[in-house]
């Protein structure tokens, strides 16, 4: 597919020699650079990446540091890897740029009553939240924008990305590959010791380790996380990384099973506490752990690993 320019885009003029990229703590992969964001890109802030070829530049997932920073070189496209809110607060830096996403998060573009539709939170949650959305993350609604979906390939001229939908987090999270810089970069799909985040109203467990068992096929050797890992280098590192990473899906599986040695409720599963450790305090834990444990046993149950008793409680067969 050949990225059009929207006709209110002022053309790059980009050339062959197009390299003036100038941002503090960026990573020269070739076509593409990790434009690293604060703190590494810890949450709130992500690594945006810029790729670029003989006729387009594409800013993938424009984040909370381009916001802040602003840019000092043209962009054709923004790409975002899903729709959530620390991966599109660059967009109010590019006025008029073409938004892409999977069709699957496209509702998250078109309004903020959409975006809060993909978290699925309680209501005095969610009202902070949305307030956050946009004093802290700069959304506002997409008016025009367009999606795309698995498979599909943007050619900016001489460079490739590729598409490969993998759902989980989101419905419609990607992961993007650029061959020519042999890099894949993998959204939030972040490879940390944390593990997937399958929480939201629009994420699936199942959907999740079908991806990461897809992102095992990924043909690069550069594979960049918008949090947490930045940039991993070498195939067989990332393949180890991502193992450890499917592992804690098995581990909090594993330690509930034990914990069902007694009858417990969804409650007590929930305050038993399988994704935060203990002293963690953050405002949405409960809610994390609520949602993580019932996914969890429904799970459970279906393969006949956990039984519901008479009285509700759940037990370990
Ligand atoms: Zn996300």
């Amino acid at each position: 597919m050949q990225l059009k320019l929207g006709p209110q885009v002022p053309s790059s003029g980009v050339a062959e020699n197009f390299l003036g990229v100038d941002w503090v703590e960026a990573l020269d992969l070739g076509a593409v650079t990790v434009l690293t964001g604060a703190d590494r890109g810890k949450y709130p802030h992500g690594n945006s990446l810029l790729v670029q070829g003989t006729h387009q530049n594409v800013l993938i997932d424009p984040s909370l540091t381009v916001a802040e920073r602003g840019l000092s070189f043209p962009v054709d496209h923004a790409l975002l890897s899903h729709v959530h809110e620390d991966h599109l607060p660059g967009l109010s830096r590019l006025p008029g740029v073409p938004v892409h996403c999977h069709e699957a998060d496209a509702i998250g573009l078109t309004s903020l009553d959409g975006l809060m539709t993909m978290y699925g939170m309680p209501a005095d949650m969610e009202k902070e939240f949305r307030q956050e959305i946009l004093d802290d993350f700069y959304y506002a609604p997409q008016l025009e924008f367009s999606t795309f979906s698995d498979s599909e390939v943007f050619d900016l001229g001489g460079v490739e990305i590729e598409v490969v939908h993998t759902p989980g987090h989101t419905r419609g999270h990607c992961v993007f590959v650029i061959p020519q810089a042999r890099t894949a970069y993998l959204g939030d799909i972040e490879l940390s010791g944390f593990g997937p985040y399958y929480f939201d109203e629009w994420s699936s467990l199942d959907e999740f380790e079908k991806s990461i068992e897809r992102c095992r096929s990924l043909d690069a050797d550069h594979f960049v996380t918008f949090h947490h890992k930045w940039v991993i280098s070498g195939r067989e590192q990332f393949l180890a990384m991502l193992g450890d990473f499917a592992n804690v899906i098995v581990n909090r599986e594993l330690s509930m099973l034990e914990f069902l040695g007694e009858p417990r409720s969804l409650d007590e599963c929930a305050a038993h506490r399988f994704v935060y450790r203990p002293h963690v305090e953050m405002k949405f834990v409960d809610h994390v752990e609520l949602r993580s444990a019932r996914l969890h046993l429904d799970r459970m149950v279906g393969d006949s690993r956990v039984t519901q008793m008479p009285d509700g409680k759940f037990r370990s067969r």
